[in-house]
């Protein structure tokens, strides 16, 4: 496995690397950093958690440190290196990361993005910053405001290229594009090489080396995937009950349009659950708060539609389930990319009622595998099942073909448990972490020690998650995050938000 210390990285940006506790490269990074710092243009597939934003960040600014200054004159900070991304939580981290690298180096790094108040990005660019991480609307304010200059630009990195263009930022991009030098080095990176990315790359990128580390579509093998048949009416309780029985300390919640997204945070909270909702009618402080809450612990389910799809590295999110199944099926891996990551193992539970037979062969299609749907069993339903399952032997054939699990959910093994992984199980419980055929994949994970970290909760151990807490609906105790249902006295019926 490679090493950073082959690349012979700057003393500052190895310091940074080690303190970030990496001990060897991912495959994106070992074979996408000598290519930068080389110069030469770059086309990357990568998973979204593979250690993407490291494999340019770090040869870009070792090859901008020969132009690192001290002086306070904003001429001598002027952009040398500009990072687009499709959305502010994007870009907010990879900000966040860039920083980290650079934090022993004198280059100077910003980001902007829009729905935030442009006069503290003003201030900052222009101080100077050598390198601008933004989203494509915003930059192009800035630009227009004459508050930026991108004459100086040596490399431009086009992330999640793919998503900018299904945002339809390819006008912005070019208008960008235009801003920028002739000569320059443009990294571009996509989930997939469609055709309009090939187009893209035809007319910005020279000579460009193509690494593809991962198909374009796999998910990450250390997460295990169950689809379960439940009716619309259904979803609710048999959320509670997987969180429950398996125990998940935390997990993302997909949900389709931004109004279930906020009906679904707001009952699941009178149901006393610690939620908070993050959808795009949301103001950026509240999105930034929200995933904030959710960082911190303060709020165990994040209900969200695909706004929170790509990218967005929370690492430890144990679960991920789509409470509506996406209408693209790119968006499936995409979310189920949100656990898994860097590693850990995670579990992705996704509901499929009854008219989702066309979205089911859809995933199908970019899985290249046959899903299995399993009967939704109820945990009151299951612990009539289990007792009467504890007098016979576990091992005997037809609990094996009914899926029944004759431990009690207290027995079961918490998720990140090692030896609940894998395929040694095939129960359809729906805490059978083994149960779906998916698991097995889990044995071909790779051999790389960056990919067997062990999960770590952040939420600590004796906290237990409100679902363990909250037998009873607890109304009153409604998260800052979500504002609370506005009461109305007199003759009129209070309205649904
Ligand atoms: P990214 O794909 O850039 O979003 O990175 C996913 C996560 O992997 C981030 O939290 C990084 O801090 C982490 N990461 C990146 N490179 C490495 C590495 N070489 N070893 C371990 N973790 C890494």
């Amino acid at each position: 496995m490679s090493s950073f210390s082959n690349l012979q990285l700057a003393p500052e940006l190895a310091r940074a690397v080690a303190e970030m506790g990496y001990e060897s490269m991912t495959p994106i990074q070992a074979e996408a950093i000598p290519v930068v710092l080389s110069g030469r243009d770059v086309m990357g597939a990568a998973q979204t958690g593979t250690g993407k934003t490291a494999a340019f960040s770090l040869p870009l600014l070792q090859r901008l440190l020969k132009h690192e200054n001290t002086s306070t004159s904003p001429a001598r900070h002027p952009v040398r290196a500009l990072v687009l991304l499709p959305t502010r939580e994007l870009a907010d981290q990879v900000a966040q990361q860039v920083k980290l690298y650079a934090q022993y180096t004198n280059l100077r790094s910003a980001v902007v993005f829009g729905g935030m108040d442009m006069k503290p990005q003003t201030i900052e660019l222009k101080k100077g910053v050598e390198v601008l991480v933004a989203t494509p609307g915003r930059l192009l304010a800035h630009i227009e405001a004459k508050n930026v200059v991108l004459n100086q630009v040596e490399y431009v990195v086009l992330d999640e290229a793919d998503r900018m263009l299904d945002i339809g930022f390819l006008p912005d991009l070019q208008r960008i594009l235009s801003f920028l030098p002739k000569q320059r080095t443009t990294l571009l990176f996509s989930a997939t090489f469609s055709t309009e990315i090939k187009r893209l790359a035809g007319s910005y990128l020279q000579d460009p080396v193509t690494i593809e580390v991962a198909r374009p579509n796999e998910t990450a093998s250390t997460v295990i995937q169950q689809f379960f048949s439940v009716g619309d009416e259904d979803k609710r309780r048999a959320l509670k009950s997987i969180l429950k029985q398996n125990k998940i300390g935390q997990a993302f919640v997909f949900v389709n349009s931004k109004l279930g997204c906020a009906r679904l945070a707001r009952s699941l909270e009178q149901d006393g659950l610690k939620t908070t909702a993050l959808h795009g009618d949301k103001s950026q402080d509240e999105r930034l708060k929200a995933l904030e809450a959710f960082k911190s612990g303060g709020v165990d389910l994040l209900i969200c539609t695909d706004v929170a799809a790509r990218g967005l590295d929370i690492k430890d999110v144990p679960a991920v389930f789509n409470f509506d199944l996406p209408f693209n099926a790119e968006d499936y891996v995409h979310r189920i990319g949100r656990t898994g990551r860097a590693g850990a193992s995670g579990l992705a539970v996704s509901f499929v009622s009854a008219s989702d037979q066309r979205l089911v062969s859809d995933i199908e299609k970019i899985l290249k595998k046959k899903i299995d749907i399993l009967p939704m069993e109820f945990e009151d339903e299951f612990r009539r099942d289990a007792s009467r399952s504890d007098r016979r032997d576990h091992r005997e054939p037809r609990d094996r073909v009914e899926g029944r699990d004759s431990r009690t959910p207290r027995e079961r093994r918490p998720f990140h448990d090692e030896d609940s992984r894998g395929a040694k199980e095939h129960a359809h419980t729906p805490s059978s972490w083994g149960a779906s055929r998916y698991a097995s994949r889990s044995n071909s994970a790779p051999k790389d020690p960056f990919f067997d970290k062990p999960y770590e909760p952040s939420v600590p151990a004796d906290q237990a998650p409100s679902w363990e807490v909250a037998e009873k609906p607890a109304a009153r105790s409604i998260s800052a995050n979500i504002k609370p249902k506005r009461k109305v006295a007199a003759l009129f019926k209070s309205e649904e938000v």
